[in-house]
């Protein structure tokens, strides 16, 4: 993308390239033109991507949170903190961008510390990991499986939650949902997975 932004301000119109129209004045790329605009700035630094995973047994009575967002329903994923898979997906994603480990590393399901503990703490403190070692946050895109409930009602809510625990701007999280259909053990109700990929970038 950056190369195709050198050569359109470079190369002159008699080695026949396309001379821009006068209403068309943006020195950004093409196809970053209307990108938010804390993304513009920063398009040349690199960037690493990071993917996580987490899969969690659904049991009755235990809460179901995602995203830090309560939603009412009779089961919960079995776990040591409050078993959030969202954001432990997420957690693992930024985590892996940025080569510095993985959830388990940083909140062991052996330490008391963590017992039955909110997973945007998680989401926070991976954030300060990744600022001291100067990393910045582009975009999280993630999806939950779970067969019941039907989250749409809960998507914006939960990007809003995760954004705020990232200090990022809602637009830079994005959450889908998915059914199992049936199959596998989130088809059949048993459990709850969420998938997560996280980009990052050298602060400049
Ligand atoms: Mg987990």
């Amino acid at each position: 993308m950056s190369g195709m932004a050198i050569n359109e301000g470079s190369m002159s119109p008699s080695r026949g390239t396309r001379k821009r129209s006068d209403k068309d004045t943006s020195s950004a790329p093409r196809a970053a033109r209307g990108v938010a605009k804390w993304v513009i700035p920063s398009l040349y630094s690199p960037c690493r991507v990071g993917i996580g995973n987490d899969l969690h047994r659904l049991a009755d009575g235990r809460k179901l949170i995602l995203g830090g967002v309560r939603i009412p329903f009779d089961k919960g994923p079995v776990g040591h903190s409050d078993s959030d898979v969202l954001a432990h997906a997420i957690c693992d994603a930024l985590l892996g961008a940025a080569r510095l480990g993985d959830i388990g590393r940083h909140f062991p399901n052996t330490s008391p510390q963590w017992k039955n503990s909110s997973s945007l703490l998680f989401l926070r403190h991976v954030r300060e990991l990744l600022e001291a070692a100067g990393y910045r946050i582009v975009n999280i895109d993630a999806t939950v499986g779970l067969e019941r409930p039907k989250l749409a009602p809960y998507i914006l809510p939960m990007e809003r939650k995760v954004a705020a625990a990232l200090a990022l701007k809602p637009d830079q999280v994005s959450v889908k949902a998915k059914s199992g259909e049936g199959l596998d053990a989130v088809g059949r109700g048993e459990a709850i997975r969420a998938d997560a990929v996280a980009l990052i970038q050298i602060c400049s």
